[in-house]
């Protein structure tokens, strides 16, 4: 298992009565060069547990294991050093991950300096492969973030991780903000990249087909909490738990005409809010399944089938 997280929960404390349960008691395995998606709506807590296994937030308790070796609970400047050599971030937003001030020799060659690396021949090779690597052309290294479009600057970004030769990638939201044209080539390369250097990935994303595109497993995530977890075509065309159901049908078909035609009942309500959550079912106010125990007892997850856990009171 290259990464592991037992029970890991990472709460925001706003007042005094007042704590906000941005992940709450997640236990999640991601094999070596597996690909893990995890989906969600949005202030379902995907990106904050993306940043506290890579050590960017530290966790409130709980543990995280990269190659069975126990994580610190907030990383110092050492740990960030040592630790960023294996585990690196792609963000969601091409436009502000990148620092306008820069050149992209200095962006996608800062990890390389920051780890030690002082020749800047070296460097410069390096960028300049990596920007071949990732479909830019080595003279882009003495321009700006603003003279790229999204989907440039988020190869971009990728190369600025990638660089680093790490085994464990998050992917946050990496297509999100680019355009529908443009995401099919993202999500391409980053397959590519993980096949030829054997990376292991924990893909975060709105869009479930690309997520079942991509991801040998699918985990799926509501209000702080796993409610689903298991192989991406399983999940995606077997779901069990009412919430991944909703979450599944209301989906957009990439064809825009049979979009147009598609007859579905959208998910009833917002998410609630994650401050000051209380026991029983965090999805009983939208289920249309609930019933009386989901008000008071809280589901955990279990196994229901091989490689498949629910946590839903239908199949406990
Ligand atoms: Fe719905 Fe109850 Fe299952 Fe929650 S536990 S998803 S409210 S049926």
């Amino acid at each position: 298992m290259l990464v592991r997280s037992d029970n890991l929960t990472k709460h925001f404390h706003l007042s005094k009565n007042q704590t906000l349960h941005a992940v709450d008691g997640i236990s999640l395995e991601i094999s070596q060069n597996e690909t893990l998606g995890l989906v969600g709506e949005s202030g379902s807590g995907k990106s904050t547990l993306g940043k506290t296994l890579v050590g960017l937030l530290g966790r409130t308790s709980g543990e995280v294991y990269f190659n069975e070796e126990p994580l610190p609970k907030a990383f110092s400047a050492e740990d960030h050093l040592r630790y960023s050599k294996q585990m690196q971030m792609i963000f969601q937003d091409p436009y502000s991950s990148l620092n306008p001030r820069m050149t992209i020799l200095d962006i996608i060659g800062e990890g390389l300096y920051i780890q030690g690396a002082h020749n800047k021949d070296q460097i410069r090779e390096l960028v300049s492969s990596w920007l071949v690597k990732v479909g830019l052309e080595p003279d882009h290294m003495s321009r700006y973030p603003h003279e790229f479009s999204g989907g440039q600057r988020q190869r971009i970004g990728i190369a600025r991780a990638m660089i680093i030769e790490p085994s464990f990638v998050v992917c946050d939201e990496p297509i999100s903000a680019l355009d529908v044209s443009v995401q099919a080539q993202v999500v391409n390369l980053l397959d590519e990249l993980k096949q030829s250097l054997g990376l292991t990935l924990l893909f975060i994303a709105h869009d479930l087909s690309m997520v079942r595109y991509v991801s040998d497993r699918m985990a799926v995530m509501y209000l702080g909490s796993l409610v689903e977890c298991g192989p991406a075509n399983e999940v995606f065309f077997d779901p069990k738990h009412p919430y991944t159901e909703l979450l599944i049908e209301s989906n957009p078909e990439p064809d825009p005409k049979l979009e147009r035609s598609r007859q579905f009942e959208p998910i009833q309500g917002e998410i609630t809010s994650p401050v000051n959550i209380q026991p029983g079912c965090r999805f009983a106010d939208r289920c249309p399944k609930v019933m009386d125990q989901c008000r008071s007892v809280t589901p955990h997850l279990i196994a229901v089938d091989t490689n498949r856990t629910v946590a839903c009171h239908l199949y406990s």
